[in-house]
């Protein structure tokens, strides 16, 4: 069986309350149209004890947080712990988002940290890996995608990580305007799809979804969601509006 594509939206820290009510409930009306692929949303975690109830009668709609603490419990004011999110049924969890990186300093082997914090709940991590323009244009773009996968996912197994969604998102390309182009974003993919059969095994590496983000939006969507090695999306900007969004899961049918 192919992989089921997925549309997942990170909406970042934007909207308020009343905000990002109307946006959940815009897309709660949509999605049940919809039919082959996964939504996944990504709201604030402030509201995700609030709004998780309300999608649990759509199949094809999770909640995702997009953050978690890479410590257990305890004294650590501000965090949020994997097992709070578990206790109010986030089934997904964004690790490693490059603005996390580059703004608040995490390194590989903290996201690592995280990741065993969600596994240890059972919520799935949406490991996000990408390379800056210098290291493109420098050439080393595939060694720091294979550095980010490795010490990330570093001491788990297979098993373990059986629905783990991997997002690739090139930072030059995150809220700029700059899709990669389809060719750049398949072979990018496939570059991933491979070390992923690297360190584990090849049908591990055919069974995990790999997301393309990165000024995705409906109209480049369509394109960049037929190529072979990549699932679907993780979108920012166009997640924060549900026509667009409803458009991009549209696109990924
Ligand atoms: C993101 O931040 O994950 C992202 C892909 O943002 P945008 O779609 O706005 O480029």
């Amino acid at each position: 069986m192919g992989r089921e594509k997925i549309v997942a939206g990170n909406w970042k820290m934007n909207m308020n309350h009343k905000g990002a009510s109307d946006l959940l409930h815009g897309i709660v009306a949509k999605v049940s149209g919809i039919s082959g692929t996964k939504a996944i949303v990504a709201p604030p975690a402030l509201y995700l004890s609030e709004f998780a109830p309300l999608i649990e009668n759509h199949d094809n709609l999770s909640i995702a947080a997009q953050n978690v603490s890479a410590f257990e419990n305890g004294a650590y004011t501000g965090e949020i712990s994997a097992d709070m999110l578990a206790s109010i049924n986030a089934e997904y969890c964004i690790v490693g988002h490059s603005e996390r990186r580059a703004l608040f300093k995490e390194s590989n082997e903290a996201i690592n940290h995280k990741i065993a914090r969600l596994l240890q709940v059972g919520v799935i991590p949406i490991l996000c890996i990408g390379e800056t323009l210098e290291e493109r244009d420098k050439g080393i773009y595939t060694a720091v995608l294979a550095a980010q996968l490795k010490e990330a996912l570093n001491g788990f197994s297979e098993e373990q990580l059986l629905d783990i969604i991997i997002a690739y998102e090139p930072v030059w390309a995150i809220g700029t305007g700059k899709t990669a182009s389809p060719q750049i974003a398949q072979e990018t993919h496939a570059f991933v799809r491979s070390s992923l059969a690297n360190l584990y095994s090849n049908s591990f590496a055919n069974k995990t979804r790999i997301l393309y983000g990165g000024s995705c939006n409906p109209k480049n969507a369509k394109e960049l969601f037929s190529c072979s090695d990549i699932d679907g999306g993780l979108i920012g900007g166009a997640s924060l509006n549900a026509d667009d969004f409803n458009a991009l899961l549209i696109a990924a049918q």
